[in-house]
């Protein structure tokens, strides 16, 4: 089993990755995760499904990337919705792709 990683370098920045203390999710208001650009800090809820925390953390870091890229901000979060559920997916459906995808990064 691979273990989730505590950080999360996107492009320039590197995020610390963590789940949200109880304060951090009452600030959230139900929400399942959120991104601190500033203090680069990329934070989810753990408490639910494995796969929808898979999804969260996807779903932040589509955000930390057009942030860093300093992409348009209109429709973020409909655009960021639909390529991390894509995206999750095309992953699940395909894990020899994207294997594949990370041998010919390296
Ligand atoms: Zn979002």
């Amino acid at each position: 089993m691979i273990r989730r990683p505590h950080k999360v370098k996107v492009g320039y920045k590197t995020y610390e990755l963590r789940a949200m203390t109880v304060k951090e999710q009452c600030l959230c208001h139900g929400k399942w995760g959120f991104t601190n650009h500033g203090e680069a800090i990329l934070l989810f809820d753990e408490k639910v499904d494995k796969r929808e925390v898979a999804n969260t953390v996807l779903h932040e870091v589509f955000h930390a990337i057009r942030h860093v890229s300093q992409g348009p901000v209109e429709n973020e979060e409909a655009i960021v919705i639909a390529m991390t559920d894509g995206l999750c997916n095309v992953m699940r459906d395909n894990p020899a792709l994207f294997e594949w995808i990370l041998q010919e990064l390296k």
